[in-house]
């Protein structure tokens, strides 16, 4: 991992006299700041396009914003119940054994989180013990890696095959005595992979011979595209209690700056996850946990709108990416274009920041998704407006670099 600088001093005055007050290490400087959202700050800077970040530049839909408007007028403004509104947690609980088919006891086995950020972090801090050791299939999502630093974790990161898929012998030696959890991210970020129910049934019996659990991130679940499945590895035979799925309302409704996620398991691991996300956060943002029933209400057409939309934009980015010379596969899930650079003779760092300086488009370099390497890589995301992916792709086609094919 990317190692942050430490220790830096300064002069404090106490008691009339000059000390020196200097910072001890701590497990804060074994990771950087997100490469992802530094990105944003810069786009920010520069005026760029953000096709850096995943989140969407257009509105959310109009009854989440009126049952968030009801909802403050109503005074729902104090904390809500911790592991979240019962309302909430009742109505996740329904749509998750019909799209997901697990059975979960809104009573014990739902805790809505902080995002899907806060429901992976207090996940791992509920299972890990100091030197614990945690599987995470290569490119990863970036808060993987401090997710693991900051629970005292031992990171096995294990490359995913070429194209993306579980490379099988590879997952197989990856599981050890010490092995405590294996973090899954379907569909993926940053590649777009949508594993199958092959792959995960693979992964699952991993898990089931080597008493493992299975942290799974399926928060794209409804953006595919293809006739791709989504497959919840919770739902597969022995995995019901050895599993932590995690979900959020961010990218399905639209509103990353909510903070509404949640974690699901059975009682015995959710029991822990709750004091963690306690102590935590006590709790999400109660207003808006009311105003995500109404999200839960809305009907089946609005899934299928939000793929058929997405399905619109991927194929725009990705016919821009190609005019510009990028090498790139069209993604099975999620909204995310993870393009191949070495043809531009340019490393991934230098090339998003001439990217953002020269032609006013963010992406994220590839390394920030590696425990090493990446640096032939750069991610794009197309959850944008039509016009605003048109404006990028008019960018990108017009940037002079050398090499650029
Ligand atoms: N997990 C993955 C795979 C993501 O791509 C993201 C955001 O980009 C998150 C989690 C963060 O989600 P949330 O807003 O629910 O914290």
């Amino acid at each position: 991992m990317k190692h942050a600088k430490s220790g830096i001093g300064r002069p404090v005055a106490a008691h009339g006299k000059k000390t020196f007050f200097s910072v001890h290490p701590s497990r804060a400087d074994s990771f950087t700041e997100s490469v992802i959202r530094e990105m944003t700050r810069l786009s920010i800077k520069h005026k760029a396009i953000n096709l850096a970040q995943g989140f969407p530049d257009f509105p959310c839909p109009p009854e989440l914003k009126e049952a968030a408007c009801a909802s403050v007028t109503c005074d729902h403004n104090q904390y809500a119940i911790t592991w979240g509104a019962k309302e909430l947690r009742d109505a996740l609980a329904a749509r998750i054994k019909t799209f997901n088919r697990m059975d979960l006891n809104p009573e014990t086995d739902i805790t809505v989180t902080c995002g899907s950020t806060e429901a992976m972090m207090a996940s791992m801090l509920a299972l890990i013990q100091p030197g614990d050791e945690v599987i995470v299939p290569e490119p990863f999502y970036e808060n993987y890696g401090p997710d693991t630093q900051i629970s005292g974790a031992v990171p096995r990161y294990v490359p995913l095959a070429a194209d993306f898929s579980i490379d099988e012998e590879k997952m197989k030696r990856a599981f050890t005595k010490k092995t405590r959890a294996v973090i899954l991210n379907t569909p993926n970020n940053p590649t777009g992979k949508v594993f199958t129910k092959k792959e995960l049934a693979f992964i699952a019996d991993l898990c089931i011979d080597h008493n493992v659990v299975a942290i799974t991130d399926e928060i794209y679940e409804h953006i595919v595209y293809d006739g791709h499945k989504h497959v919840s590895i919770g739902s597969l035979d022995g995995m019901h209690d050895r599993t932590i799925t995690i979900g959020s309302f961010s990218k399905t409704y639209s509103v990353t700056g909510w903070r509404v996620g949640y974690a699901l398991a059975d009682e015995a691991i959710s029991s822990r996850i709750r004091k963690i996300h306690d102590f935590l956060t006590v709790g999400a943002p109660a207003p808006l946990q009311q105003a995500c029933v109404a999200a839960l209400n809305l009907p089946e057409s609005y899934y299928r709108n939000l793929a058929a939309e997405y399905d619109r934009k991927r194929k725009i980015l990705f016919a821009g990416l190609k005019k510009s010379g990028f090498a790139c596969e069209l993604p099975e899930g999620a909204y995310y274009i993870f393009t191949d650079i070495s043809g531009f003779g340019m490393n991934d760092m230098d090339f998003a920041k001439t990217l953002i300086e020269q032609a006013g488009v963010a992406a994220v370099p590839g390394s920030s998704f590696y425990s090493h390497g990446g640096e032939d890589r750069l991610r794009f995301t197309f959850s944008k407006k039509d016009e605003t992916l048109d404006e990028a792709c008019r960018r990108l086609e017009g940037l002079e670099i050398s090499g650029k094919r």
